[in-house]
């Protein structure tokens, strides 16, 4: 057994914390200003190959595994969660089903330019009805001939105002429940797609959510993925286990970054004629740090290694995620008591980071469903 990192992970967590120091850090501010990542950056990213970096070097990826994959996001969340959040969606949620389940067609057209930077992919499944229960969805596709035309609404669609092609969730039979559910592979550029208002919103300033509607969009009946209707609900939960694990990843970067500024500033910040950090209710807050940090490295990082070695991870993926969001839930809280006035304050990053650890709430279903996946689970042993 060994829990060491290897040296080529550590050379690639360096260079992306290099990357993200060089070109992402700087421009935070005039990101959570104008509320949006610059087309730009998104760009470079791609050019150090971080959008194929799980991906087969057939499509033009870098072969890499979950643990790499981790790294990239535990980084990019350490410097700006708006930042990881649309990478992570255009490496993962936006592309998967693609290189999973797409044709040889589709992995051509939209896989192979998504991992360039030439094409961007989104996950639609929310809908203002809610985004629980996939059952009560009213998003509809129906057969036409070799087509099916799809009617509906989406909403929270992170990076809808720029992407090419969604992977969106709809019905194929109403009344089947959660087993009516398909998913399909739209175009933005068809007919009928239209991306609707921006929600403002209190986390990830500039990961960019937006509303989504479909009035008669007719698309290829070979855009539905799977090859039959019916399977949509088993096809995302062959990815729910990823999603959980690296949405973990970026909870433990801002847990990270929240803890690192903390210490230096306990260091320097002087009360009653000493370093705050000398002041053991101050220590006790950055000890339960470390703690909650520590163990929240293991539980992500043994999971995405099972994930690499193909071992059920039901249970580690949902554990990892639950533990890690309650974590950087107390971690960013107590950053901001560390920092005393300045945790309040727009300037600091502290704040930014207590608005952005909410992300985890969301991402790969809310706490209460993963404690239920868990229970589940519990029951099948
Ligand atoms: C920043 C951000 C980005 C997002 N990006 C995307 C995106 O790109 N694509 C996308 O499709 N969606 C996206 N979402 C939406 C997200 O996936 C949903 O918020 C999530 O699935 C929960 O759905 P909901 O908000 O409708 O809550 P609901 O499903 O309405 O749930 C409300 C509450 O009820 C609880 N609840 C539900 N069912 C049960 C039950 N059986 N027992 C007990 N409690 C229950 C939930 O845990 C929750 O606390 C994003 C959300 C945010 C905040």
């Amino acid at each position: 057994m060994d829990f060491d990192f290897t040296p080529e992970q550590e050379l690639f967590r360096q260079s992306v914390r290099e990357f993200a120091d060089r070109y992402v850090r700087p421009r935070i501010k005039e990101m959570e200003e104008k509320g949006d990542v610059p087309q730009g950056l998104m760009q470079q990213m791609a050019e150090q190959g971080f959008y194929g970096i799980r991906y087969a070097e057939e499509w033009g990826g870098q072969g890499g595994d979950n643990v790499m994959f981790a790294i990239l996001n535990e980084e990019l969340a350490r410097c700006y969660m708006s930042v990881a959040a649309r990478c992570m969606m255009q490496c993962l949620m936006g592309t998967e089903f693609i290189n999973l389940y797409g044709t040889e067609e589709q992995k051509r057209n939209f896989l192979v330019p998504a991992i360039r930077g030439e094409k961007y992919g989104t996950l639609a499944i929310t809908e203002p009805a809610g985004g629980t229960d996939l059952g009560a969805m009213q998003t509809l596709a129906v057969r036409d001939g070799d087509e099916y035309v799809i009617n509906g609404q989406k909403t929270w669609i992170t990076g809808a105002h720029v992407v090419d092609f969604f992977t969106i969730a709809a019905k194929t039979d109403p009344e089947a429940g959660f087993r009516g559910v398909d998913m399909f592979l739209v175009d933005r550029h068809t007919p009928g797609v239209r991306v609707g208002d921006r929600i403002e919103k209190l986390i990830a300033f500039a990961s960019g959510c937006y509303e989504l509607f479909f009035d008669d969009v007719r698309i290829p009946a070979d855009r539905l993925f799977g090859g039959e209707e019916g399977e949509g609900f088993a096809l995302l939960r062959s990815i729910l286990n990823d999603i959980r694990v690296h949405t973990a990843a970026l909870g433990l970067g801002i847990a990270r970054a929240a803890y690192e500024e903390s210490v230096e500033y306990a260091k320097q910040r002087v009360a009653y004629g000493r370093p705050i950090i000398k002041w053991q209710a101050i220590q006790h807050k950055l000890a339960r740090m470390r703690i909650d940090i520590d163990a929240a490295k293991l539980m992500i990082y043994c999971a995405a290694w099972r994930m690499d070695q193909g071992f059920p991870v039901n249970v580690e993926a949902a554990t990892a995620k639950w533990f890690i969001t309650e974590a950087v839930l107390r971690i960013v809280d107590d950053a901001t008591r560390i920092f005393g006035a300045y945790g309040a304050s727009m300037d600091m990053n502290a704040q930014r980071y207590l608005r952005d650890a909410r992300w985890l709430l969301y991402g790969g279903g809310t706490q209460t469903m993963i404690l239920n996946i868990i229970g589940i689970e519990i029951g099948k042993e």
